[in-house]
């Protein structure tokens, strides 16, 4: 299981898959990728191998600068297409690996408010929660920070909004998950090896950390919303 984030100026969707391929080590049984164009979400996803969501990607390309990526290993809710994440939620998009534990009284009380879930994923609420926060008027960061404060468990998280195609948003409690900085495009990932092809400046984030990704800047901070420096690892060649 692995994530992927983009920032660009250039159509993401190659770059995001090719990532993915970078982490298809630490196993995988669907994978699934998502943009942000021309003030529209889209995604691609398939069951399987990489080699089936290329197909899929080949026949109906996936425009956008600004994207996620996923690589499933399924915990909750069995590998097939619609588990397969990215999942949205009313302009929302997610991709997590990890267990949200409490995500069966969370859902519970979302569709007692009149939520529909798609997936039999736990990570829906997480989107279920963004969306939820977000129609009720907080700003994306606010939202992240509002959801955060209200899921349990494992997770590393990436965030899209079809509404703000200049930020992906992202936060890490167990999995491991990275930043990279390039010039003028900004990358997520697991791990240090499946940025290493976009850049050699890479910080991981800290259990509780979350960050903003702008195509300029990429800023971490802690669980108290504290600006924070995390080390730049530069171990990893520029391939
Ligand atoms: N728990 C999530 C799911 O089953 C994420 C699994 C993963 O880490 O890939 O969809």
């Amino acid at each position: 299981c692995g994530i992927i984030g983009i920032i660009s100026s250039e159509p993401v969707a190659p770059r995001l898959v090719d990532a993915l391929k970078r982490l298809e080590y630490r196993g995988y049984d669907s994978a699934g990728v998502a943009t942000v164009d021309g003030g529209r979400l889209a995604r691609r996803r398939a069951e399987g191998k990489l080699i089936n969501l290329e197909k899929v990607l080949a026949a109906d390309p996936l425009p956008g600068t600004v994207g996620i990526g996923h690589t499933r290993w399924a915990t909750h809710g069995v590998p097939n297409e619609t588990n397969a994440h990215p999942h949205f939620v009313d302009g929302v998009a997610v991709v997590h690996n990890g267990i949200i534990e409490n995500f069966a009284e969370l859902k519970a009380a979302l569709v007692a408010d009149g939520s529909e879930f798609a997936s039999q994923t736990d990570t829906e609420v997480v989107a279920h929660l963004l969306a939820k926060h977000r129609r009720a008027g907080l700003p994306a960061r606010d939202a992240m920070r509002a959801m955060l404060g209200e899921v349990r468990g494992a997770y590393a998280l990436a965030v899209i909004f079809e509404d703000d195609p200049e930020t992906i948003l992202a936060a890490r409690n167990g999995p491991p998950l990275a930043v990279g900085e390039g010039t003028g495009e900004m990358f997520l990932g697991s791990d240090a090896i499946a940025l290493s092809p976009f850049t050699d400046s890479v910080r991981y984030l800290e259990d509780g950390d979350w960050a903003v990704l702008s195509r300029g800047s990429a800023t971490i901070f802690d669980a108290k919303g504290e600006e924070v420096a995390r080390p730049l690892r530069r171990s990893v060649g520029k391939a």
